[in-house]
Order: structure tokens, then C-alpha cells, then sequence
């Protein structure tokens, strides 16, 4: 079987270089072909000699996305990918246009084990993880599309990034790399339903990205009813995660707070969420939940978003809104692979 040569990081790929006899510097040109100028074949390598052309051909693979479906938002520009990758399956990526800069939203597996009741990205089951490849394809093929230049990377698409640990640490890696598209861990967030393991893992590495985690209840009660990994980590082994992942990092947490209509907006939650979220160094994003036609989850009332809002402030935590973009193209949370899939 060939190589993947798009998740061979530099050093990787030197060393292969070398063993094909060849000089280190020409690994740096392929690295930024593939990573920089998101080259989709080796013919395009034009400042490679024809033969080194046609020796990598029979030894390497250029993995790429190829653009399924695409949908424009027609009120803010959002766009929605959906990419069918080299052994056909699909995955869904976002770009988000904000004041900053261009945000894209990426996949890290295709399906996902997770089963969280409010969320289409597992219904259909856990297919495979993605390679580092995968991940930055999605990047390139959006950028080259759109005539862009991406900043900003959220891992909130489909699939548990910390399910995928070391394809998404090594894509981590190279898409910092100042060699590929440079981007800094800074403009880069990573979500999870609450693997701990995952956590403290990641914690070693000590990157500077945000930690984005899914908590979307204050109780074990509600949390292991909407979200079965709550059977495996609790809240309490979760937040102590979180605690030692600020201590080790300085960074503050992002906690992810889906508001469903009865299930977790009351009052009574917000108090216990604020209480159980006193003295952490973080942030409270409310997400009011996307209805999926296969749950019969709604969207909290407004009215309850803002008696949250002013209950978590009045506690001293930092809370937010997140803002809806692209509702008129299913952007969010593996609707569109969903609906495809279910047509076949
Ligand atoms: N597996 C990771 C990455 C997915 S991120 C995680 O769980 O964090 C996607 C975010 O959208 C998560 O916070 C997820 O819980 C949330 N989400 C999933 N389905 C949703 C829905 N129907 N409405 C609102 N948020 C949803």
C-alpha cells in the first residue's frame, strides 16, 4: 500500500527523502507544496524533477477531499462542506466569515462513538478515525475553493477529537508548523464531550489552545441522560479534570452549555451549574440546541436564555451566546453527512 504522504510531518518526510537517496531540502519544497500551497498532485510540484515525480507516485499517495456538496448561507456567508474522501466516505467541514478572519470548522472522525442524544453526528454510528491528512484537506480544499486564507480552526464538527488522540495532536502539529500554514494554537479550539483521559493527556503536551468542553447539564442525573459518556467520566471526575488542565496550562475553559427546552434551562440548573463552576478560571458558552429531525429536542425559550444568562453573571461567570450562522444550511453538527447518507 502507498504512503499518505500529507501526514508525514517534515522531519518525516526528510527522512524518507533520504532513504530514497534524495537531498533533505527538496523534502521542505513537497512539505510546502502539499502543506502551504495545498498541491492535490504531484505533477503540480513543478520545481521537482520529473523523475522524483514519478518515484514518489509509485511510493506515495496524495489523500484529498473532493467537494460532495456545497451550500452558501444566503444570510451571512457561511459555507457548508460536504467532502468525500479517498475511500468514499463523507465528512462535513464550516468556514465562518467573523470580523478576524475566516473560521473553519473540522471533523475528526467520520461518525462518532460519543451517542449524545441532542447531536446527529452519531446516529449513524462510528465508521473510522480520520487521519491528520483528512483533517488538513478539509482546511485546503476550503481555502483553495474560496480564494481564502483561513485563521481560525475549531475541532467541532463530527467525531471526539480526544477519541482520535494522536492523528489530531499530530494535525495539530502540523498546521501550527511554520512550514505548512502556520497557524497559532492561539486561533485554535478543541472540543470534547468530556474524555478525561483525552484531557490529561492533552495536558502534557502543554499547547496554548483553547479546551472547549461540552458540558450542557449541571447534574449527573441530566448529564448521563443526554450524554452516555457521563457514565464513564462523572461531572465531578470531569471538573477535576478541568481544574488540573487550567493549573498545567494557565488556559481558560471553555465550557459548551446546549439549552433544551425543559431538559436543562431552569432556573434551578443555572444555579447548580454556577455553583458547581465557582473559582474555575473559564467561560460559559449557551448554545441554544439545533432541533435534528431524528430527536425531539427544542431550543430553550428566550426568555429562559436570558434568566440564565443573568443567574451565571450575577455568580461572577463569564457567559455568552453563541450566534447562529448559516441556519438555512443545516451548519451545524453532522445534519448535512446525516441527511445524505440516509438517501443512499
Ligand atoms: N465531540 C466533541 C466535538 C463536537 S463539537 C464534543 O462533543 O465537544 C460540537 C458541539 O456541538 C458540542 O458541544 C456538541 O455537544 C454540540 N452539539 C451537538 N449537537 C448539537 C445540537 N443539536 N445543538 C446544539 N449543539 C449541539
Amino acid at each position: 500500500m502507498k504512503t499518505d504522504i500529507k501526514s508525514l510531518t517534515l522531519d518525516e518526510l526528510k527522512a524518507e527523502l533520504a532513504k530514497m537517496g534524495e537531498k533533505a531540502f527538496k523534502a521542505g519544497q513537497i512539505y510546502s507544496w502539499l502543506h502551504k500551497r495545498g498541491a492535490v498532485s504531484f505533477d503540480e510540484m513543478t520545481d521537482i524533477s520529473k523523475n522524483l515525480r514519478e518515484n514518489l507516485k509509485n511510493s506515495y499517495v496524495i489523500h484529498n477531499c473532493s467537494i460532495e456538496k456545497k451550500l452558501v448561507s444566503m444570510y451571512d456567508s457561511t459555507v457548508k462542506y460536504l467532502f468525500r474522501l479517498h475511500d468514499g466516505e463523507l465528512i462535513e467541514s464550516v468556514v465562518m466569515k467573523y470580523k478576524y478572519g475566516y473560521t473553519i470548522c473540522v471533523s475528526s472522525q467520520v461518525g462518532c462513538k460519543m451517542g449524545c442524544r441532542f447531536c446527529a453526528s452519531g446516529i449513524a454510528g462510528f465508521i473510522r478515525n480520520l487521519e491528520p491528512s483528512e483533517i488538513l484537506s478539509q482546511i485546503y480544499t476550503a481555502q483553495r475553493d474560496l480564494d481564502i486564507r483561513i485563521s481560525h480552526i475549531v475541532m467541532m464538527g463530527v467525531g471526539e477529537p480526544l477519541d482520535n488522540f494522536d492523528n489530531v495532536t499530530k494535525f495539530l502539529a502540523m498546521v501550527s508548523d511554520e512550514n505548512g500554514l502556520n497557524i497559532g494554537m492561539r486561533n485554535i479550539s478543541l472540543s470534547t464531550c468530556g474524555v478525561v483521559t483525552g484531557i490529561y493527556k492533552l495536558m502534557e503536551k502543554k499547547l496554548q489552545l483553547t479546551l472547549s468542553v461540552s458540558l450542557h447539564a449541571p447534574n449527573d442525573e441530566i448529564r448521563s441522560e443526554t450524554m452516555p459518556v457521563n457514565n464513564k467520566w462523572n461531572i465531578d471526575t470531569l471538573l477535576k479534570a478541568c481544574r488540573d488542565y487550567t493549573k498545567a496550562t494557565s488556559r481558560r475553559i471553555s465550557f459548551e452549555y446546549a439549552m433544551i427546552d425543559g431538559v436543562n434551562d431552569s432556573d434551578e440548573c443555572a444555579r447548580q451549574l454556577a455553583s458547581r463552576l465557582k473559582g474555575m478560571l473559564c467561560h460559559v458558552n449557551l448554545i441554544p440546541v439545533n432541533s435534528v429531525k431524528e430527536r425531539d429536542y427544542k431550543k430553550s425559550k428566550e426568555e429562559r436564555i436570558r434568566s440564565f444568562i443573568k443567574i451565571l453573571e450575577a455568580k461572577g461567570i463569564n457567559t455568552t451566546v453563541r450566534r447562529t450562522l448559516g441556519s438555512d444550511i443545516n451548519a451545524s453538527c453532522g445534519q448535512l453527512r446525516r441527511g445524505e447518507t440516509n438517501r443512499e
